[in-house]
């Protein structure tokens, strides 16, 4: 069974691709499932000044969403999510949006630190690059802390994507002190791990997050991890979908994960 929990489409600022241009890709590469996680992201940087560049309407979301539910159905199971950027501040932002969705899947994710997005340039010009992952490992529990409302953590070292030696000198191990404490949180509060093959996509070693989180995750007891491409272009859906299986098996995992009306499925690896 072929599947893709973390997708966006021209909903999202930083994709250009129609919702069901992305689904028709989705049911040609022969997918079961396709979850839409577009993004809202209040107060996100905006590079211009003041002003909203990456949150949207629920309403014409939802609508669009129903219309290909309803369209496609017995050909693709379309489900209805979202990708939230998480910030201690904007807590109250991300439960007004959410309020009354019939939402099957939750990502949260840390996009910023410390009002700045590592994908961006600049970030690294007054850190290292350890103090550059540490700072963006540091986001979680404070995240969590006010907003756990949550399927999945999504891509938990984002960070490494846009470090000046990327995966290079990466070594997870160093940042357990804070991460472990963050892995236990999530599982205490039932929040899933994403494995996000975007990193693959982008040329690294690793999907996001490393698998040596993944497995310290499963270690910890957590046992909810899904399968998400990131894709921003149709032709990256399900990219790694195999790879991603493989590895999930290789580190003791027994099934993976989606989300339906809110609640896990879980299918064997
Ligand atoms: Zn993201
Ligand atoms: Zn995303």
């Amino acid at each position: 069974m072929l599947l893709d929990t973390h997708a966006h489409s021209d909903f999202s600022m930083d994709a250009s691709y129609p919702l069901e241009t992305m689904l028709q890709e989705a049911l040609r590469k022969g997918l079961s499932v396709f979850t839409i996680t577009d993004h809202f992201d209040p107060d996100y940087p905006n590079p211009l000044g003041e002003g909203e560049i990456f949150t949207m309407d629920s309403g014409p979301y939802l609508q669009e969403v129903l219309r290909l539910k309803e369209k496609y159905r017995g050909q693709i199971e379309l489900l209805f999510g979202v990708e939230l950027g998480l910030q201690p501040h904007v807590a109250e932002e991300l439960r007004a949006w959410v309020q009354g969705l019939p939402l099957d899947f939750v990502i949260g994710s840390s996009h910023i630190v410390d009002g700045r997005d590592p994908y961006l340039p600049g970030f690294f010009d007054d850190r290292s690059e350890h103090d550059g992952y540490r700072d963006y490992f540091r986001t979680f529990l404070p995240n969590l802390a006010v907003y756990s409302d949550l399927s999945v953590y999504g891509h938990l070292d984002y960070v490494v994507r846009y470090g000046p030696n990327k995966d290079a000198d990466y070594r997870p191990q160093d940042f357990f002190e804070i991460l472990e404490p963050s892995l236990a949180r999530m599982i205490e509060l039932g929040i899933g791990v994403e494995l996000n093959t975007a990193g693959w996509a982008k040329g690294l070693n690793m999907p996001h997050p490393h698998p040596d989180i993944l497995k310290r995750y499963r270690e910890l007891g957590g046992e909810i991890v899904t399968i998400g491409s990131d894709a921003h272009l149709p032709e990256r859906i399900a990219y790694g979908f195999d790879r991603a299986k493989d590895l999930l098996r290789d580190l003791g995992f027994r099934y993976f994960t989606y989300f339906r009306e809110r609640k896990p499925v879980f299918l064997p690896l």
